[in-house]
């Protein structure tokens, strides 16, 4: 029988995720198919039930339900934990188990595909919503010399500095700062808007993060006019994240490189 997975999400036509599950599947010979559910707004918890009652073996979550998965789960994983928010389900027998492969994934795209070395670096992470807590601790394993989180809601970027013990600025104290990496984990490059850094922010050899795919942003644009040395858009991250999920789903670690590259061309 051929297992089934989904990507639930509100709006969810967009995603990419069956293209690149499909990717790791036909690499790895797995007997899968993967698809993509639109659940109600106010209904995710329904939509999860159908899909077990209807024999499926898990799914990736996307937005606005990460948080819902959170609450819904039966057993979290310590990053799923850490980071109040999921992105990968796994239906076994009556429980959920709730994992969060975003951290890993950044962390793969950096480390492994850009081969930048976070050992030592001084971070900014811009951004305290779900994607930007979600990265802090596996970010944080990499032995960074430092983490700085600047948000425009400052109470946010404190609650997480207390949290996980790491700085909290506001985008005006960053004046005077330099960073190594700075990452934009804020949504304002959705609405083609730039949070507001000031000038000379990075660091000899910085590099400059948006996770944001798809297109030239704000955020990377003026990466490069402050001379930034690497600049990347989130799609090796989204890769990433779904080989993890692929890998605590069906226990093998599809190969990423060639799917990145040939997303980048789509
Ligand atoms: P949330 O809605 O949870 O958080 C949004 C964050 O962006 C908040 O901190 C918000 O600040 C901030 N923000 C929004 N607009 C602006 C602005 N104009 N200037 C400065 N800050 C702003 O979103 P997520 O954390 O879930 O997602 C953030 C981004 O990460 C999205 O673009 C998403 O697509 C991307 N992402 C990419 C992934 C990948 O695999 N590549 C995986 C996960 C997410 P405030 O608190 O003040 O409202």
């Amino acid at each position: 029988m051929t297992d089934l997975y989904a990507v639930i999400g509100n709006p969810v036509a967009h995603s990419k995720s069956p293209q690149i599950h499909a990717e790791f599947a036909k690499q790895t010979k797995q007997d899968m198919a993967y698809g993509a559910i639109l659940a109600p707004l106010e209904d995710f918890p329904a939509t999860v039930e159908k899909l077990r009652r209807e024999g499926y073996r898990g799914a990736n979550v996307t937005v606005p339900f990460k948080r819902e998965a959170w609450r819904i789960a039966s057993d979290l994983a310590a990053r799923a934990l850490d980071a109040e928010s999921v992105n990968t389900l796994s239906f076994e027998n009556e429980k959920i188990l709730g994992d969060n492969t975003d951290g890993a994934g950044l962390v793969n795209d950096i480390v492994g595909n850009l081969r930048f070395d976070i050992r030592n670096t001084r971070i900014l992470l811009m951004g305290a919503g779900g994607a930007a807590r979600g990265v802090i601790m596996p970010l944080a394993e990499q032995r960074p010399g430092q983490i700085v989180i600047a948000n425009r809601t400052m109470e946010k970027a404190l609650q997480l500095a207390e949290k996980f013990s790491i700085t909290a600025k506001t985008y005006s104290d960053l004046a005077g700062d330099r960073f190594d990496i700075v990452i934009n984990a804020t949504s304002s490059s959705l609405k083609g808007e730039l949070p507001p850094l000031p000038s000379g922010i990075f660091a000899d050899n910085a590099l400059a993060y948006d996770m944001m795919y798809g297109k030239q942003t704000p955020f990377m644009e003026f990466a490069r006019e402050q001379g930034a040395s690497e600049i990347a858009d989130g799609l090796g991250m989204l890769v990433e994240q779904a080989a993890e999920s692929f890998f605590i789903w069906r226990g093998v670690r599809p190969e990423t490189k060639a799917v990145i590259e040939k997303l980048k061309s789509c």
